[in-house]
Order: C-alpha cells, then structure tokens, then sequence
C-alpha cells in the first residue's frame, strides 16, 4: 500500500467521506437488484456467549448467513457450530488459531486453512465453501489481502469464495470478482469511513468505536441501505455478535432490510455468478 494512497485516503475521509461512500457504491451498483448478506465473525469467548441468542433470533426471522470460524473454537464448542450447520448457515474457515497473515510464512497459512478446513468437516460434517482473512482491518495484513497468495491455496482446497476485501479500496467497489478461480466478495463500507469497512468493530466495540451514539451504528448500518437500493448494489457487512446479539436496534434493521431486499447467503449470491 502505498504512502501517498493511505493520505490520500484520510484526507479524503476527512474532507468528503460520503461523496465517497456514494462513489464507491454507484462503481459497485448496477445489478440487476440490490441485496445484502449480514454475516459474523466468530472470535472472543463474548461471541460464543452471546450467539445462541443470535442463533435464536435469526432463527425465527428464516434468515440463513454466515459465520466465521477459527478452528480451535470450533473444537471447543462443537455443539453450537453443528446447531449453525443444522439451522442452514455457512461457516468459513478463519484459520485454526487466528494468526496475523504479514507474521506467517506462507507454508504456516496454507496449514492454518488446511487445518480449519478439516477441523470444520470433523466438527459439523460439512466443509466450507469461503474463507475470511483474520484481522483483515490491520493495515498489515491487508497488505497480504492485496498481494492475494492465498487465493490460490483457497482454490486447492476447493473453496469458492473469500470475504476478505474491502469495496471501499476495490478498483470496482462491492461488485464481486475473481481471483485465482476464487471470488472475493468485498465487505461494503462505512458511510463515514469509506475506505474501511461498516463493522461493529470500529463502530461499537473497539476501545476507539467511532459510532457509538445511541442509534449512529444503526443510522449508519440504514444509511448502506437505502444507498445499496438506490444503486441496486450487492452489500455485504460483517459483525461480531457480542456487538449485536442484544441490541434491539439491530433487530430493527435487520427486520426492516428483510422487508426492503433480499438477504442472500454467500453461496446462493455464488450461484448468481457467472
Ligand atoms: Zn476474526
Ligand atoms: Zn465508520
């Protein structure tokens, strides 16, 4: 990543952050209509404390997604990853121990994938069709993101997609594509952070969230909304589900999405591709 994109990139965020967001929405949009995936990243002991009731309340809206999973979790509660697998939900291999991608030689990120891979078919009994790099926000290893080596190790093992990109900093926005035979579905971005990502991470969890005001996560989360319908764009957002299992602002907007579009999982948004 180069020095003069990155100031370029915050000094753009800074003067005119939702001229870009509506940019890199209309670059992505076009399609034949706009959906969204709603997905979860699975990493704390919060997470797995808060996703039955997640669980729960997807269950009664009929709603399937995707979880991201590290392997050593999976080995840990295996009964939730298998109630994920029976209630019609994808997981995606996120490694077997979470490493950072830029400290890991490239032989120790194909036995990470490796492992998560057979770890998930031993737990749930069905292997993963995606993969999601972990800590992907980290400027680092979104340097590795880039780069894009492991796509052709995604693509030995069988996988047929990754969520691991960022729209905000893909040449055509939230539009998927192909790398390696694997498609990248990029994550959608926020309104006021363009170049990042719309997760509850830099929203309400980190130690320096930006948006936690009382319903500014929500407003913004609406906000890609009613843009992705204006550009009949694909969007596609991940949270941790300690942030939002209990949040009744949340279950709003996800209600209110359910209503306005359709929630794909990511194989069914794969089977749409060419
Ligand atoms: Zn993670
Ligand atoms: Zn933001």
């Amino acid at each position: 990543m180069s020095l003069l994109g990155s100031v370029a990139r915050g000094v753009l965020t800074r003067l005119a952050p939702r001229a870009c967001f509506r940019h890199v929405l209309a670059t992505g949009g076009g399609e034949a209509k706009a959906r969204l995936s709603v997905t979860f990243d699975c990493d704390l002991d919060e997470d797995y404390r808060d996703l039955p009731v997640l669980l729960d309340g997807l269950k009664k809206r009929n709603l399937c997604t995707a979880f991201a999973c590290i392997g050593d979790r999976m080995r840990a509660a295996p009964d939730l990853h298998r109630r994920m697998v029976a209630e019609g939900h994808e997981i995606l291999n996120h490694t077997q121990t979470h490493p950072w991608a830029y400290e890991t030689s490239a032989e120790a990120f194909r036995a990470e994938l490796q492992a998560a891979h057979e770890t998930c078919l031993a737990v749930t009994g069905q292997a993963p069709v995606g993969f999601r790099m972990p800590h992907f926000g980290n400027p680092r290893v979104y340097a590795v993101v880039e780069k894009g080596a492991f796509y052709g190790d995604l693509a030995a093992l069988g996988y047929r997609c990754s969520s691991s990109a960022m729209a905000g900093r893909c040449r055509e926005g939230g539009k998927p594509f192909r790398v390696s035979g694997v498609w990248e579905l990029p994550l959608s971005p926020c309104p006021l952070h363009p170049f990042g990502i719309l997760d509850s991470y830099h929203s309400v969890q980190s130690p320096e969230a930006c948006h936690r005001g009382p319903g500014e996560f929500e407003g913004l989360l609406t906000e890609l909304l009613e843009e992705g319908l204006r550009r009949r764009a694909y969007l596609n957002v991940y949270l941790d589900p300690c942030d939002v299992a209990n949040r009744k602002g949340f279950w709003d907007f996800l209600d209110r999405a359910r209503s306005q579009l359709e929630m794909p999982t990511y194989s069914q948004v794969l089977g749409t591709l060419a």
